[in-house]
């Protein structure tokens, strides 16, 4: 991939973290406001309830924001782009949709098949 176009999606990868990191910051505080908020108990089981689905939405967000940190990894070593299963160019298209992808298309689709027989 020429410099041009790295540092392209250099900056598409930069933009998608700090969105991340804003929202994952606004999480945070809406979080703790509403443990103040709730005395009943019922309210307090609904709270923890929407609690666990911010935290796995929130770990969500870990897992992705490593994935963007490890692509901008790869724009600086000069990997990025290639497939880490084949060794192929992964095509811009796909890197436009979903810029931390290390896999191609086929391999990705590999691998979800993989996951799907294995019940993940
Ligand atoms: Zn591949």
């Amino acid at each position: 991939m020429n410099p041009k176009k790295l540092n392209y999606f250099k900056g598409i990868l930069l933009e998608k973290i700090s969105l991340l990191l804003d929202t994952a910051g606004k999480t945070v505080s809406e979080l703790s406001q509403e443990e103040d908020s709730f005395a009943d108990p019922v309210d307090r089981a609904m709270s923890e309830s929407n609690i666990s689905i911010e935290l796995r939405k929130r770990d969500r967000e870990r897992k992705l924001l490593q994935k963007i940190q490890k692509a901008i990894q790869k724009v600086e070593d000069g990997t990025y782009g290639i497939c880490e299963e084949c060794g192929d160019e992964i095509s811009e298209e796909r890197l436009k949709v979903r810029p931390e992808a290390t896999l191609c298309i086929k391999c990705k689709e590999e691998q979800e098949k993989i996951e799907k027989q294995h019940g993940l």
